[in-house]
């Protein structure tokens, strides 16, 4: 785990054991591509890391450069079972690109009979507390498991994508899972993204041709107007931040 306390220029990853680390100059790092970064953060880590793939463009490319490198990181997705035919497309054919299975992590069954029982199948547009709940039971929870006995956790959030990822930083800590958060492409616009997509031809999903930028599930995604902030056609009928909980502190447990 990195020192809490410490301040951008020296933050450290800390001994705990029994997976000691090397001290990490965060001056260094950051100047790294974020390829580099991957390759060094696997470097200092003695223990399982876990990137969670949601087939967004930033999360190809950084399949791209996992597969590419080499680099040893448990690529997992999760599947809420309500994706786009078109996400699903793009699975298929990444897998077939890259030559790689990608782990699926699914809701668990239960629940899920529970939640669409009780709230109906497209419950979502009722109420807020609603939808959470299906995001709650489809993303968050095996989130949890995809997570469990991770040291670090990968992820491709940009701090430019909206005001709640703002202060998302190249290294971060999730309190509650006690998990280090690594975001290589902290510091990448979109545009940056979009250049080295094409640069590599990495697959990307079609669904971006026709007006999606930011693409999460089918019921809960629209198609955004020229201009229009990308994470606005996520949740497009509520108000207030725009967020599914995979990026918002794990609730306690009770
Ligand atoms: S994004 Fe929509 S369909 Fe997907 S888990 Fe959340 S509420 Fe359910």
């Amino acid at each position: 785990m990195f020192d809490e306390k410490s301040t951008d220029a020296d933050l450290v990853v800390a001994d705990t054991a029994p997976h000691p680390v090397q001290p990490l100059n965060a001056d260094v790092f950051t100047s790294l591509s974020p390829a580099d970064r991957m390759v060094e953060l696997r470097r200092v880590i003695d223990g399982p890391i876990v990137f969670t793939h949601g087939f967004g463009i930033e999360g190809q490319l950084l399949f791209h450069w996992i597969c590419e490198r080499g680099i040893d990181i448990d690529v997992v997705t999760l599947d809420t079972g309500r994706l786009f035919p078109e996400t699903y497309e793009l699975w298929s054919a990444t897998e077939a690109r890259y030559g790689r299975r990608i782990r699926a992590i699914y809701p668990n069954h239960r629940s899920l009979e529970k939640l669409v029982a009780r709230q109906g199948i497209d419950g979502i547009y009722d109420s807020k507390e609603a939808r959470q709940a299906c995001c709650d039971i489809r993303k968050v929870r095996p989130l949890d498991r995809a997570l469990s006995g991770a040291k670090a956790w990968l992820t491709g959030l940009r701090a430019d994508q909206t005001d709640v990822r703002h202060d998302a930083r190249l290294l971060g800590h999730d309190a509650a899972r006690g998990l280090m958060k690594f975001n290589p492409l902290f510091d990448w616009t979109r545009a940056d993204v979009l250049a080295e997509v094409a640069v590599h031809n990495v697959p990307v999903n079609s669904l971006h041709a026709k007006g999606f930028a930011s693409i999460g599930c089918a019921p809960c995604t629209r198609a955004i107007a020229p201009g229009e902030p990308e994470r606005n056609g996520r949740w497009w009928w509520e108000s207030g931040h725009k967020e599914c909980g995979l990026h918002m502190p794990a609730p306690k447990k009770s």
